[in-house]
């Protein structure tokens, strides 16, 4: 009576389950990095995964890590595959072990004196797999500059992951988007330590929390000119970290100097910017003879530590925001 089992099982012997996986609202498919230290969830068109996308590499839109494209399924569907393939192992098995069942209970003559039957309970008999379903839409829909692919992320993504590219005008962009939610979950983020932790904690992180946003838009800032800088030599060593010479390779460069896209008075208080990040990153905010000289800001005596307000961060933010304009702009002409 186990024939029809055993012959399933045969078959079943290097058989493969095929799970489907569903693309979301938007055609997009789900993907993850691979690699451990990153797990980054993703999300690829579905059109460009079969037609832009290579076997032989996958790029991670944030750690860039490099595998071939059958690697990149999201631990949630590798489960739900393993579940689905257990399932269909199963029914197949109940199935075969049902028909073993009616054969030998249709092979029980009629008019015996006892009879016997035998029922296969449990388990519902399923043969095919229920696709894994896609997680929900992400909201930063992104086009690679370079090769067109279509990919989605969950906050910022320096890399494309169809061909590795890193632009640099998106990673900027995705930058300044940073620091203004940052600067616009200080309130939250008060709100939050103050119930459960404390007030002094409250502060002190907050206060972090701005003035690592003056830091961020430096630096991001220096990456954005390093990159678009390329084509034109090689820059002195965070010569674009600091203000009048990044003007002034500009300048040379493409004729146009940050006096093209700001007033005087938005470089000078942008200048004050840049020199307090440098007290913040040297002098843990405490001002010194130089930062006075430097900057010209006479509002703030030697000894004194520096404030950075809310407004600081909204200032920096849209004047580093129309000199990446102004400088984008140019190089694209050239
Ligand atoms: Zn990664
Ligand atoms: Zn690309």
């Amino acid at each position: 009576m186990f024939e029809d089992l055993i012959r399933e099982m045969e078959r079943m012997n290097g058989q493969s389950v095929a799970v489907p996986i569903e693309t979301d609202g938007n055609g997009y498919i789900d993907k993850q990095c691979p690699s451990e230290g990153c797990e980054f969830i993703f999300k690829v068109n579905g059109e460009d995964w079969s037609n832009i996308f290579k076997d032989e590499a996958v790029w991670c839109p944030f750690c860039r890590h490099e595998a071939p494209a059958d690697q990149w399924f999201t631990i949630e569907q590798v489960e739900h595959a393993k579940a689905e393939a257990l399932a269909v192992v199963k029914g197949e098995i109940n199935s075969a072990l049902r028909s073993g069942a009616q054969k030998y209970n249709r092979k029980q003559p009629k008019n015996s004196f006892i009879s016997m039957s035998m029922t296969v309970s449990g388990g519902t008999k399923r043969t095919h797999t229920i696709s894994a379903k896609a997680a929900e839409l992400m909201q930063l829909e992104i086009q690679c500059e370079s090769c067109n692919s279509r990919f989605a992320v969950i906050g910022s993504a320096y890399f494309c992951p169809a061909c590795g590219y890193n632009s640099v005008t998106r990673t900027f962009s995705d930058s300044l988007r940073k620091i203004r939610a940052k600067k616009e979950s200080v309130e939250i983020v008060r709100k939050t330590i103050n119930e459960t932790v404390g007030k002094d904690e409250a502060e002190l992180t907050c206060r972090s929390l701005i003035e690592t946003c003056i830091s961020d838009g430096v630096v991001a800032f220096q990456k954005y000119c390093e990159g678009l800088y390329e084509p034109y030599g090689q820059a002195p060593f965070n010569a674009f970290q600091r203000l009048d010479q990044a003007s002034s390779l500009w300048e040379s460069a493409i004729q146009k100097g940050f006096s093209s896209w700001l007033s005087n008075d938005e470089i000078n208080t942008l200048n004050i910017l840049y020199q307090k990040r440098h007290l913040l990153a040297h002098n843990e905010g405490i001002i010194d003879l130089k930062y006075i000289q430097k900057s010209g800001d006479i509002s703030y005596k030697e000894g004194q530590r520096i404030v950075i307000s809310e407004s600081d961060i909204d200032f920096l933010v849209s004047a580093l925001e129309k000199l990446s304009k102004g400088i984008g702009a140019e190089c694209n002409n050239a």
